[in-house]
C-alpha cells in the first residue's frame, strides 16, 4: 500500500493535472476545472456528471442547488460531506450544462479511474443516468434503465477494487421533479445508508463474529443482481 506521503503527492500531481488539462475541447469554456473533493481515505464516493455553473466559479463540486441536496441526502445516510469523496465523470463544466459528449467523456474518464485506483474506495454511488451508464460498462454490467436499477446493490470490480455499486436519481433532477425527491430520499436513507454501515462495522471488525472487508465485499448483493 502506498504511504500517505506518497499517496497524497500523487493526488496533488492529479488535480494539477486535472486543473491544467487541456483534452478535450471543454477547457476553452471553463473558468476552472473540478477535480472532486474529500478524504483521500474515503470509503465511499459519489460520482455526478459534470460539473455546473456554479462548480466553475469555484472549482469545486456540487456546491449549488443541487449539491445542497446532495449534502442534505448524504447527512440523511448519517455520513458528513467531509467524509465523502464527491467528484464526477468529466471535471469541466460543458456549455450551458449540456450533456458532455461521447468524445469529452473518453478523454476525461481516466481521471476518473485514477482517483478510484488512488481512494480505493469501498462504495461508489453514481449519481444519475450518465454516471451510471459509465461506471456500469466500466463493471462490465448491464445498464437498463434508472427506473429498474436504483437503489440496487452490484458488488462490482472497477480498476482490480472491489466495489458496492449503487445508482441513484441525479439530486439535480429531483429538483425539476419533486416526485423524484422522495425516491432519492428513500434510496438514501435505506440502502446507501445500510451499505455504509455495513462497510464501517467491517473496517472495525464487526461486533460479533469479527468478518473481514472480504468477506462482507464478496458477500451477495443485498438486492438482486441484474
Ligand atoms: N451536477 C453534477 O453532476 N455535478 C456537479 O458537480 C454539480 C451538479
Amino acid at each position: 500500500m502506498a504511504s500517505s506521503g506518497a499517496m497524497d503527492k500523487e493526488y496533488a500531481n492529479l488535480v494539477a493535472k486535472i486543473r491544467e488539462c487541456r483534452e478535450c475541447p471543454l477547457h476553452k469554456y471553463r473558468k476552472n476545472a473540478v477535480p472532486g473533493e474529500g478524504p483521500l481515505n474515503a470509503k465511499i464516493m459519489f460520482v455526478g456528471e459534470a460539473p455546473g455553473k456554479q462548480e466553475d466559479e469555484e472549482g469545486r463540486p456540487f456546491v449549488g442547488a443541487a449539491g445542497m441536496l446532495l449534502t442534505k441526502l448524504i447527512e440523511e445516510a448519517g455520513m458528513r460531506r467531509e467524509q465523502v469523496y464527491i467528484t464526477n465523470i468529466v471535471k469541466c463544466r460543458p456549455p450551458g450544462n449540456r450533456d458532455p459528449t461521447d468524445e469529452e467523456i473518453r478523454s476525461c474518464i481516466p481521471y476518473l479511474w485514477q482517483q478510484v485506483r488512488l481512494i480505493k474506495p469501498r462504495v461508489i454511488v453514481a449519481l444519475g443516468r450518465h454516471a451510471a451508464r459509465i461506471l456500469f460498462e466500466k463493471a462490465g454490467l448491464q445498464w437498463r434503465s434508472m427506473s429498474q436499477q436504483h437503489g440496487k446493490v452490484y458488488n462490482a470490480e472497477i480498476e482490480k477494487i472491489p466495489i458496492k455499486l449503487i445508482a441513484t436519481y441525479h439530486p439535480a433532477a429531483a429538483l425539476y421533479k419533486p416526485a423524484l425527491r422522495e425516491v432519492l430520499f428513500e434510496d438514501f436513507r435505506g440502502v446507501i445508508k445500510k451499505v455504509y454501515r455495513e462497510v464501517q462495522r467491517a473496517e472495525l471488525g464487526g461486533k460479533g463474529r469479527p468478518r473481514s472487508l472480504l468477506d462482507f465485499l464478496s458477500s451477495k448483493p443485498s438486492q438482486a443482481k441484474a
